[in-house]
């Protein structure tokens, strides 16, 4: 008889965005004239940078060319894409990282979803509430948790984030094995500063913990002071495992391509207490189950680098950018505390209420959709995310009815 791995039974229904569309549907067919404006969507909207497109076009071409066709490239990807990675993204920033701790890969979300099954099954794992849900549900899989009841799985350590800590969530009382930690954040929009980031490497290496540092929103990170990589922090390159996306950066969602850094000098142990490199791990797990992103994206994404494509995925950030500000503008005046929007694409409402409340309130009187910040969990309740990812022109409308609606 072939049995299941039932800790997919666990797994709670994807009841947030599947509830979002229901009553959106029932808004719309209730009223039919009017439009509705959906802010609550994490995707892009804008078109890839030319330079892109070009370098796109002519890695296809390349392909189509028996003296430059290319089949299977490297499993942890071309060399070009990772070289510059690492001189642009961390070498630049004083972040000692070299190309061939580069994974190249076709999603953060994959990434962020595999790392965990190099580790043991009994580890504690602590994860930020609010959260972006692969965290959680990649570990529930992988039979880490125990039961679901009122909004939290037993077995996790969850890390708070209030409005009492800015959503940055204080180290856990408990011992943590493994750490989540996400900002620029989805969905809060906040950040967090050198010294704050400095706390959770401390922590890290104090416990023998591993921190799994999610920086998809990085290129959003407009303030100076603030740390564009986690290697910015002395002793990270030790404990810290960083996960970046072309996604948001260059609007590769439809695309994909997106890299992940394991530091050679970053362990985990044995149960005897022998010290393993995570490289070798992580590079055999690739090199077993993926095989490789195509080489016109590769190409596409490395054109990023270029003085072009800095230049263009630079605007592209500052559009989404411009629409940040115009909602955290709006809703700060209409008396709302926000977060984020600043370096950041999401917007951290606190509605005054129940989430679902605010929802159904900016759907009935402006025809506008959210995310209720209860769906990311229990710390959401209260909270709605807006969106900057859109056309200006619709952020200034949405903005402009919800003004006329609870003003
Ligand atoms: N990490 C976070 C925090 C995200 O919000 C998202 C997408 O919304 C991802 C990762 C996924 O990125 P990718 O498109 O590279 O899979």
């Amino acid at each position: 008889m072939i049995t299941i791995n039932e800790s997919y039974l666990k797994l709670q229904a994807s009841y947030l965005f599947a509830e979002i569309k229901n009553r959106t549907t029932a808004f719309q067919e209730a009223h039919p004239d009017r439009e509705v404006i959906k802010l609550g969507i994490g995707d892009v909207t804008r078109p890839l940078p030319p330079a892109c497109i070009e370098a796109f076009h002519r890695g296809v071409d390349e392909m189509a060319d028996a003296k430059t066709f290319r089949g299977y490239g490297p499993e942890q990807g071309y060399e070009f894409l990772r070289e510059k990675i690492a001189r642009h993204d961390y070498q630049a920033r004083g972040a000692d990282i070299a190309p061939d701790e580069i994974f190249i890969s076709d999603g953060a979300k994959c990434d962020n979803g595999n790392i965990q099954e190099i580790f043991s099954r009994d580890i504690t794992i602590a994860i930020p509430d609010p959260v972006y849900p692969v965290y959680v549900d990649t570990n529930v899989m992988a039979g880490r948790t125990g039961e679901y009841d009122q909004g939290r799985y037993s077995g996790l350590v969850y890390l708070e984030g209030t409005r009492e800590n800015g959503f940055i969530p204080d180290l856990p009382r408990e011992k943590a094995d493994l750490i989540y930690l996400c900002y620029p954040n989805n969905p809060t929009g906040a950040t967090i500063s050198k010294a704050g980031l400095r706390q959770w490497v401390d922590y890290a290496r104090e416990n023998k913990a591993l921190i799994l540092y999610d920086a998809a929103y990085e290129s959003f990170i407009r303030d100076d002071e603030l740390p564009r990589t986690i290697y910015e922090i002395e002793g990270a390159r030790e404990v810290a495992v960083e996960f970046r996306s072309f996604s948001k950066t260059a609007g590769f969602t439809g695309t994909r391509c997106a890299f992940t850094v394991v530091p050679k000098s970053c362990v985990a142990y044995t149960v005897a207490g022998e010290a393993q490199p995570l490289h070798a791990l992580w590079y055999r797990r690739q090199s077993t189950k993926f095989n490789g992103v195509s080489y016109p994206v590769q190409k596409a994404a490395e054109a990023v680098y270029s003085e072009a494509g800095q230049q263009q995925a630079k605007s592209l950030i500052d559009y989404y950018l411009r629409n940040a500000a115009l909602i955290r503008r709006e809703m700060s005046s209409l008396g709302f505390e926000c977060i984020g929007g600043e370096n950041s694409p999401y917007i951290w409402i606190d509605g005054g209420s129940d989430s679902w409340q605010f929802f159904d309130r900016l759907l009935e009187k402006a025809a506008v959709v959210c995310t209720p910040g209860a769906g990311f969990g229990k710390c959401g309740q209260g909270y709605i995310r807006i969106s900057a990812f859109n056309e200006y022109e619709n952020v200034e409308s949405a903005m402009a009815r919800i003004r006329e609606a609870l003003s």
